[in-house]
């Protein structure tokens, strides 16, 4: 089978054939840098990394970039709130961002641009499209003028006359219609501003990727990537900029992921750009994953209590279109089942002397690994469970689908080291075997991004054992508060304290605690 990629254009799984033969060019939105983190930022980028990983895997030579978008309202206001300057809110986010992305294994983006470094390629988008006119300006703002574009609507499947009936009528309506979206934005005194042939003022939010991806990947890309709630509007203006001022075709497949729901606070933390109204379902996620309310990184949130590989494992473990039901049990069982991954490439170490994260795996598809000299029923075996995992990923990166086949494999290769008890005595021929078949997992593994490198198993164990009587005793202590034992409670939090854990009380949520 080869590959076949869902395309929300058309809403149907698609043969997969890029512009370029042996070529694809990939853009994912990313990022608002104003804020840390949270796990919502990371799931475009674990699916799309593993994306590349399987398109190179199958011989195309990808090309995969990730905006920054550093000139935003939300960072104006947040950098004002902080006396910092937005170039420096927006570096240190943008680090915070990049340093997440390295936990989480994410390794195969190309180029992170900046907005404000293609304010002249926006600039230059922005003009083509008044003197083509598709676009008109206004009292210093320039809007897109969506009835002009014909096709306006076909990626979401809506007409203009049903968003204008879910269109609030803005401040500004002199605006020819009240779909049409800012192009360009004048500025207020003390905002960043650049100058235009409008007067000082900083890009839309849209034009931004529509003019970042062209000059960076060109007028036509294979593939473009984002959550599902940026489909509409977001999307769909930078398909009407995009072809308008072009006149080509931007986009050959259009790929978005589910978003992150975790019991009844379903929102959009998948999505990548937190621009519509407030973000507090995804604090809430957060909250609740940390024990705590209110918002908190990726980083305190999430990696404080589990690995970053079982999260992204998790993520994976679903189709990409599929909602995500976040929670930290669904994690832990996640981490769970890699440890028994762990202790296969422990007992292989055992056996033969050599670490299963410093084997070379092949890296193509033309180059898997040679089944020969395996014995015949483990080839057979293998050889299913590997056709299997990559025809799962043919069919639209089915990546849940082609996890199973490694737990299958995991259990297959178990077997043969219990049937020939080779953890008591190994021949040369049997390390030899047993190499052969954990070089097909590693193989397949790496296209998830995982088992690239021992984790701290003890480590990251120890953190789950540790979170898990962390919670069983402030457990106690609530309980003790509420008998109104505050001898009991302040004991429990001053003994925590000798050992540097920090407890804070929260009103009207669980405690928070800490380690120094
Ligand atoms: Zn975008």
């Amino acid at each position: 089978m080869s590959l076949r990629v869902y395309n929300t254009l058309t809403r149907e799984k698609e043969a997969f054939q890029t512009i370029e033969p042996g070529k694809v060019s990939m853009y994912l939105c990313g990022p608002t840098v104003y804020k840390p983190a949270h796990i919502g930022h990371m799931v475009g980028p674990v699916i799309f990394d593993t994306v590349k990983r399987y398109l190179t895997y199958s011989g195309y030579d990808v090309t995969f970039i990730i905006n920054i978008t550093d000139v935003d309202d939300k960072l104006i206001n947040k950098a004002q709130e902080k006396g910092v300057t937005v170039k420096a809110l927006a570096d240190a986010m943008t680090a915070d961002y990049m340093d997440n992305l390295q936990l989480m294994g994410v390794d195969t983006i190309d180029k992170f641009p900046y907005a404000t470094d293609h304010i002249g390629d926006m600039l230059e988008m922005i003009q083509k499209l008044i003197d083509k006119g598709h676009a008109y300006p206004l009292n210093g703002d320039v809007y897109f003028a969506v009835t002009t574009d014909d096709d306006y609507g076909k990626l979401s499947h809506r007409s203009v006359d049903s968003m204008m009936a879910g269109t609030r009528v803005e401040a500004n309506d002199q605006k020819r219609n009240p779909a049409d979206f800012a192009l360009w934005k004048s500025s207020k005194p003390g905002e960043p501003a650049w100058d235009s042939p409008w007067g000082p003022g900083r890009p839309g939010w849209h034009i931004e990727c529509s003019a970042m991806s062209s000059k960076l990947l060109g007028d036509s890309i294979d593939i473009h990537g984002g959550g599902l709630d940026l489909m509409f509007p977001h999307h769909e203006n930078e398909l009407a900029q995009s072809e308008c001022a072009s006149g080509k075709c931007f986009v050959r497949y259009w790929m978005h992921n589910g978003l992150m729901q975790s019991g009844k606070n379903t929102g959009k933390v998948g999505g990548q750009h937190d621009r519509h109204g407030d973000s507090s379902a995804e604090d809430q996620i957060a909250g609740k994953l940390a024990g705590s309310a209110g918002a908190e990184s990726v980083k305190t949130a999430v990696f404080a209590h589990h690995h970053p590989e079982a999260v992204r494992f998790f993520l994976l473990s679903t189709h990409y279109r599929s909602p995500i039901d976040f929670s930290s049990e669904n994690i832990a069982n996640t981490a769970k089942g890699l440890d028994g991954f762990y202790r296969l490439f422990e007992n292989f170490e055992r056996i033969t002397g050599v670490s299963a994260y410093s084997l070379t795996v092949p890296t193509t598809r033309e180059q898997s690994t040679s089944m020969e000299g395996l014995p015949a029923e483990l080839a057979r075996e293998l050889g299913e469970l590997r056709d299997r995992f990559l025809e799962a990923m043919d069919d639209d990166f089915n990546t849940g689908g082609a996890i199973g086949n490694l737990f299958e494999m995991r259990r297959v290769i178990n077997g043969y080291v219990t049937q020939n008890k080779l953890e008591d005595a190994a021949t040369p021929e049997q390390k030899a075997i047993l190499t052969t078949a954990v070089t097909v997992l590693q193989e397949l593994a790496q296209l998830i991004g995982v088992f690239r490198k021992p984790v701290q198993k003890s480590a990251g164990a120890d953190d789950e054992f540790v979170a898990g009587l962390m919670g069983l005793i402030l457990e106690l202590r609530a309980d003790v508060r509420r008998e109104k034992n505050w001898a009991a409670a302040d004991k429990i939090r001053d003994r925590l304290k000798e050992l540097n854990v920090t407890v804070e009380d929260v009103k009207d949520g669980p405690a928070r605690w800490s380690r120094s």
